[in-house]
């Protein structure tokens, strides 16, 4: 893993009147790239040639470079790294960076300095690392099962390296568990090979909250050990499954894919913001115990709240989501907070902002 003096030694030699803000041109890049310009940044998309002519079509969006790559893995070599850093380019990393780049590829070989701890890509990138993470914030997780024989309820059965959630399924036996793996593996469906994740599956109404915590702010919040933490927005992620009654059980392969295809927004009921924020608080000081400094920035908990249990987190995205991109000008829950427009990629912007008036940069970046 690369230390991060190293990436600091690298970030004490970037000129810091001329920060440009950059990421590859997908996911939550325009949102990014917008929410920099508006904060006075200069910006850099990394895109592959058939897409740039796409990212240079928003006019209020399109980065002011943009990079050529062939493949995304060619981010990673020196050559590439070296430009970015001759650019004092700040990465800021979302989820299809994570992916097309590799959570290991980026702890072992990115030099670049990057926005947010990227110890948290070690901590959320394996499931039961990021167990102990939501065990040690003390909040309510589904039950996980080390053996299928041990199912004893409704369970959701994940498979590693899904696209997405394509191929998850449920079952409530080790007999229907066995038939229903079965099924998929001879319709070549998911890979033999694949590890399987057997978790409760957890009834309800799923809420997707945007956080960011900010390191150079004082705690606003009981449960906060560090930082000022702020409620962004708020969305329902769209899954194939969620329009099942479109008839498209008759199918077996979209039956059974919980792939995101699009985001709603959502309010929740005000009541519930106490729980959220309190939930979120714990799962940051969390953090700061486990991988100081900590979440640094966006973070996205993936809750269901059910009448009787109230709420379950089954996923931390420590990172900036593409939920977000539905507010690119503030959402409902931003304007309490901001008398501006605030999407979460200005706020990150801001954040940089914030630390070079403070001259506190490092604080913010491994
Ligand atoms: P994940 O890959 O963990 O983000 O899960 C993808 C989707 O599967 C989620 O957005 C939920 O719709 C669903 N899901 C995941 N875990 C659970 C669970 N324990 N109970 C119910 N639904 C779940």
């Amino acid at each position: 893993m690369i230390p991060r003096e190293s990436i600091l030694e690298a970030l004490s030699r970037y000129d810091e009147s001329d920060i440009r803000i950059a990421t590859i041109c997908s996911h939550s890049s325009l949102q990014i790239f917008h929410g920099a310009r508006l904060e006075g940044f200069g910006t850099i998309g990394i895109s592959l040639r058939r897409n740039k002519p796409y990212y240079e079509s928003f006019p209020k969006a399109s980065p002011e470079i943009i990079l050529e790559v062939e493949s995304y893995q060619d981010i990673l070599k020196r050559d590439f790294q070296e430009r970015l850093i001759s650019e004092n380019a700040l990465i800021i990393p979302h989820g299809s960076f994570v992916e097309y780049v590799g959570g290991k590829n980026i702890l072992e070989y990115f030099r670049v300095p990057m926005f947010g701890n990227r110890l948290t890509l070690y901590w959320e990138g394996d499931r039961s690392r990021q167990r102990r993470w939501l065990e040690e914030a003390g909040v309510k997780t589904p039950r996980q099962y080390r053996h299928p024989s041990e199912i004893d309820r409704l369970v959701i059965v994940k498979l590693h390296g899904a696209k997405g959630g394509a191929g998850y399924f449920k079952a409530s036996s080790p007999k229907e568990f066995n038939e229903k793996l079965k099924e998929l593996r001879s319709k070549g469906l998911i890979d033999p090979e694949a590890e399987v994740a057997i978790e409760e599956f957890i009834p309800g109404v799923r809420y997707y909250p945007h956080l960011f915590i900010s390191p150079l702010g004082d705690p606003n919040l009981p449960e906060l050990s560090y930082g000022r933490m702020e409620l962004l927005g708020i969305d329902r992620r769209l899954e194939v499954i969620d329009e099942i009654y479109r008839g498209l059980p008759e199918i077996i392969e979209d039956y059974l894919d919980y792939t995101v295809t699009g985001n709603i927004p959502v309010v929740i009921r005000e009541k519930f913001i106490v729980d959220i924020l309190g939930i979120a608080a714990r799962v940051a000081s969390a953090s700061r115990r486990l991988f100081n400094p900590g979440l640094i920035g966006p973070f996205c908990l993936e809750m269901v709240y059910h009448p009787k249990k109230g709420f379950t987190v089954f996923e931390v995205s420590a990172r900036i989501v593409a939920g977000t991109n539905l507010y690119p000008m503030g959402s409902p829950y931003s304007t309490y907070y901001y008398d501006e427009p605030m999407s979460m990629g200005r706020r990150i912007a801001r954040e940089v902002k914030n630390a070079l008036k403070l001259g506190r940069l490092k604080d913010l970046i491994y």
